[in-house]
C-alpha cells in the first residue's frame, strides 16, 4: 500500500485551527471541533481584509514549503528569503519598465509637443514614519509643468490626518521640528476630507494629462514611499481599492527631457543618469521663498514646503533644458523671480565652466555669517540659469529693474485651488 499523501492544510484551515484552540481555551468545559469551527469561521473569514488574511496565507506557505521538504530559509527579521528575492526581482523589472516607459514618452515628442506637453511633479510632507510602514501624511503640493511656460498652475494643500497612531507623538513633534514645522495633530490646520483631497488631486492631475490611463505624477525616489501611500489612502478613500496614479522617478523624467533638449541644439546632455541625481541633489533653488505655500512662507523653513519642492524641480528642468529650446524664461515660473535673482548677473561669471563659477560663488559669500548664507543661496552665481542669455534680452528689455509678476496671472497662494486651510496664528 502506498504511503498515504500528506494533505496540504490552506490559509483557511490554520485560521479555523487558531478559531478553536482560541475559543477551547476560553470555554475549556465545551470544547468544539474544527468541524464545528469550519461553519462558524466562514463568515468571519470573508469579513477579513487583504493584510489580516495574509497572517495565515504566509503560514499556510511556510507549512507547505516545509511539507516539501524544501530547506526554507528566513532573513533576521522573520521574512522568506525566496519571497525576498521574489519582490526585489519585481522591483527591479518595474523600475526598467517605468524607465522605459519615460523614455518612450519623451523620445518621441517633437518639438512643440515638448514644449507644450505638461508633467506633474508631486511632494507629500509627513509627520511621522510608522514601523508597520506607513506614513501619517502633513501636507501635498503638485506642480504642473511645462518647459513652455514653467510651472504655470499648482495645487497644495494641508492635510488634517486625524489622530497619530498611539505611541507617535514625539516621532512626529521630532520630525516637525526638524524639517517642516507644521504643528502635529490635533491641529485644526488642514484638510481632513480624504474624498475631497483626491477629487481635487485626480482632477488637477487628470486635467493635463496625456491618454486614457492612470495620470502619472513624478517626485524623488526618497518621497516616493509616503507619496504613495498618500495617494492610495486618498483613492481608497474614494471608494477605489489601488491608487488611481502612477508614481515615477523625476529624476529619469529630468535625465530624458535634458538629453532631448539637447538633441535639438546638438548640446552635451547627461551621459549618466547619476549626474541629473547630483544636479537634483544639489537643490540649489531650496530657499526660494516666493514658490512656498501661504503657511511656510512665514516659516523659518521654507525648503521643506512641499508645494516649493514640487516648483522647484520644475526650476531645476528649465534652468538646464531652456536654453537648448530656445524658451524665453518667466520669472516665477521658469526661475525664481526674486529680483536679485535677474540682476546682478556677472556675464563672465554665467558662461564660466560649472566648478569655476562654483569657485566664484564660494568666494562671493562671506563665511561665518549663516543669515547671509541662506539669504544669498539662491542667488549664487552658479546657479544662474543656462538660458539667462535667451531671459535677459527677452524679458528684461525694459531698463527699469526685474520684471514684476502679474497679480492676475499669479494670484496669492490662499485663493489658489485647494489651498483653503486656516494658518496658524
Ligand atoms: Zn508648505
Amino acid at each position: 500500500m502506498p504511503p498515504k499523501k500528506k494533505t496540504v492544510k490552506n490559509a483557511y484551515y490554520f485560521f479555523m485551527e487558531k478559531y478553536r484552540d482560541d475559543r477551547n481555551r476560553k470555554n475549556p468545559n465545551n470544547p468544539i471541533s474544527i468541524k464545528d469551527a469550519a461553519s462558524l469561521c466562514s463568515p468571519l473569514w470573508q469579513a477579513m481584509s487583504p493584510e489580516e488574511k495574509k497572517v495565515y496565507e504566509d503560514i499556510a506557505k511556510k507549512e507547505k514549503l516545509r511539507i516539501k521538504g524544501m530547506e526554507v530559509k528566513f532573513t533576521t527579521t522573520g521574512l522568506i528569503v525566496s519571497d525576498v528575492e521574489r519582490k526585489e526581482r519585481e522591483h527591479q523589472e518595474y523600475v526598467r519598465s517605468m524607465k522605459e516607459e519615460i523614455r518612450n514618452m519623451v523620445v518621441e515628442l517633437n518639438l512643440t509637443d515638448l514644449l507644450e506637453r505638461k508633467f506633474y511633479f508631486i511632494h507629500v510632507n509627513h509627520f511621522c514614519h510608522c514601523d508597520n510602514g506607513d506614513y501619517i501624511p502633513a501636507e501635498v503640493g503638485v506642480a504642473c509643468f511645462s518647459l513652455k511656460c514653467g510651472v504655470d498652475d499648482f495645487y497644495h494643500s494641508m492635510v488634517a490626518p486625524g489622530n497619530l497612531p498611539i505611541g507617535y507623538t514625539y516621532k512626529a513633534q521630532k520630525h516637525s521640528t526638524e524639517t517642516h514645522g507644521i504643528p502635529i495633530p490635533p491641529s485644526e490646520i488642514g484638510e481632513n476630507d480624504f474624498v475631497k483631497l483626491f477629487m481635487d488631486i485626480y482632477g488637477f492631475v487628470k486635467k493635463g494629462s496625456v491618454g486614457e490611463g492612470k495620470p502619472i505624477v513624478f517626485t524623488l525616489n526618497e518621497f516616493e514611499p509616503c507619496v504613495s501611500i498618500f495617494l492610495e489612502k486618498i483613492s481608497n478613500a474614494a471608494g477605489y481599492e489601488a491608487k488611481q496614479f502612477k508614481v515615477y522617478d523625476f529624476v529619469t523624467l529630468f535625465f530624458e527631457l535634458r538629453n532631448k533638449a539637447a538633441s535639438f541644439s546638438g548640446s552635451e546632455g547627461f551621459p549618466v543618469y547619476c549626474l541629473a541625481e547630483t544636479e537634483i541633489e544639489t537643490d540649489s533653488f531650496a530657499y526660494t521663498k516666493e514658490i512656498c505655500c501661504y503657511w511656510h512662507e512665514g516659516s523659518e523653513a521654507p525648503q521643506y514646503c512641499s508645494l516649493s519642492r514640487a516648483r522647484r524641480w520644475g526650476f531645476h528642468i528649465a534652468d538646464h533644458c531652456s536654453r537648448d529650446l530656445d524658451v524665453t524664461l518667466i520669472p516665477g515660473r521658469h526661475l525664481p523671480s526674486t529680483d536679485k535673482y535677474w540682476n546682478d548677473t556677472p556675464v563672465e561669471t554665467y558662461y564660466m565652466p560649472r566648478h569655476s563659477r562654483k569657485k566664484a560663488a564660494n568666494k562671493a559669500v562671506p563665511s561665518g555669517d549663516a543669515s547671509s548664507v541662506a539669504s544669498s543661496s539662491s542667488f549664487q552665481p552658479l546657479r544662474q540659469p543656462k538660458s539667462m542669455g535667451v531671459a535677459v534680452s527677452q524679458v528684461l528689455s525694459k531698463e527699469d529693474g526685474p520684471p514684476s509678476l502679474d497679480s492676475d496671472a499669479f494670484p496669492p497662494i490662499g485663493r489658489r485651488i485647494g489651498a483653503n486651510f486656516n494658518r496658524a496664528s
